[in-house]
């Protein structure tokens, strides 16, 4: 049987867009040395992701130096003026847009100014998370919870006064002093998640507001910067972080993941990427998410699991810790998702196992009915104990 963690065939595809039969990726980022030749995002394979055509944009984001540097980037795109980033008429609201959800969140961009700074608590996977440098992503995951407040159209939208962002957060960390003592999110620094509601990675093929967090983390010694990411893109191996922002790479088995986690980059290319984010400086940490329960998912964790034992290298697992989160979703979602991905809810939707939630804002979202779900992790955490006993799991949710 062919290992699901081989080489990406022509139906596994770096982006994954084979699964919805678009046109096949060029080759896979991980190739290029850093720090030799031109930067990935000027590659094919960054412009197969991002083929952006139109950019809608607040007038003073377009003025501005970041905006600036991201309509040069793509000088052929169309710039429309909009009064607001969000709820652009045409593209959150429209429903025709369902049918083209992929396209439209390669080709579209918005920029707009962060107008509200605030730094929520979290204690769970970081102690804080940041107000993010972007709302929204080019890769397409089925279970995806950033568009559930934007309907139908989820491209992303880059914020461009990152200055005033890293002003607050430098304020913010400095009022925090000292950790005071070890937590599930790190034993000294105050974690700040910078990527809540998008790819920092992702975030890197379009500006330096990815590269301006992590040099802004590397002055700050009480902190450190977090963000999950699903795409390997090889400018970050030249940031220099100094071991001030961790990089959570998210695994899931690899038949999930092509069916579930379209244009992110193959489960095998981000686990070949753990020891060079290390190299290069970076804290490099596994999301184990989502945890997605169907007939046999216990097999192909197992599988997983004992791929992580063998390639990764004794430096990653000494520093390597992981988070497991279970799938939630949502009914919004559901109705976008027949819309234009039907097969994914076979996974994803399953009433049969699912609780309902009504969340703050009105939403109806489901998870895993309790039982279901503390069966499930205490399976997990054994067949981690078995198979990975060097992962530690920083928090289950
Ligand atoms: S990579 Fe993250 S932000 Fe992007 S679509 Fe997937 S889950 Fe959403």
């Amino acid at each position: 049987m062919t290992s699901p963690f081989a080489e990406p065939s022509d139906a596994d595809t770096l982006f994954g867009l084979d699964a919805l039969g678009g046109p096949a990726a060029p080759d896979a980022p991980a190739e290029r040395t850093p720090g030799t030749g031109p930067p990935f995002h000027s590659s094919p394979a960054a412009r197969h992701l991002l083929p952006v055509r139109t950019v809608y944009a607040e007038p003073a984001a377009a003025a501005s130096p970041r905006g600036r540097e991201i309509l040069a980037r793509f000088p052929a795109a169309e710039v429309i003026e909009v009064a607001s980033h969000w709820r652009i008429p045409g593209l959150h609201g429209n429903e025709d847009n369902v049918e083209r959800w992929v396209r439209v969140k390669g080709e579209t961009l918005v920029l707009g100014e962060r107008k509200t700074l605030t730094t929520r608590p979290n204690g769970r996977s970081a102690d804080f998370i940041a107000p993010g440098p972007s709302n929204g992503c080019a890769m397409a995951c089925a279970y995806c919870y950033v568009p559930r407040r934007k309907g139908y159209a989820n491209p992303i939208t880059v914020f461009t006064n990152i200055d005033r962002m890293i002003t607050h957060l430098g304020r913010h960390i400095a009022r925090q002093g000292r950790k005071p003592e070890p937590n599930q999110c790190d034993e000294t620094a105050w974690v700040y998640d910078i990527g809540e509601n998008g790819d920092c990675s992702v975030d890197a093929l379009i500006c330096d507001n990815t590269a301006d967090l992590v040099t802004a983390f590397r002055r700050w010694p009480t902190a450190k910067a977090s963000f999950a990411t699903k795409f390997v893109n090889p400018d970050l191996l030249t940031l220099d972080p100094r071991g001030r922002t961790r990089i959570r790479f998210s695994l899931m088995p690899a038949t999930d993941s092509r069916l579930l986690d379209l244009r992110t980059s193959p489960m095998a290319d981000r686990i070949a990427a753990a020891a060079d984010f290390l190299d290069a400086g970076y804290e490099v940490h596994f999301n184990l998410s989502p945890v997605v329960l169907r007939p046999g998912w216990q097999n192909d964790w197992t599988e997983l699991l004992r791929h992580l034992d063998d390639v990764l290298p004794h430096r990653v697992k000494q520093q390597a810790a992981a988070e497991i989160i279970m799938l939630t979703h949502n009914e919004e979602l559901l109705q976008v998702n027949l819309g234009w991905h039907p097969r994914a809810e076979d996974l994803l939707w399953r009433p049969d196992l699912q609780q309902g939630k009504r969340s703050q804002n009105g939403a109806h979202n489901v998870r895993y009915r309790n039982d279901i779900k503390a069966d499930a992790l205490n399976t997990l955490r054994r067949l981690i104990a078995t198979h990975a006993p060097w992962l530690r799991v920083r928090y289950a949710f």
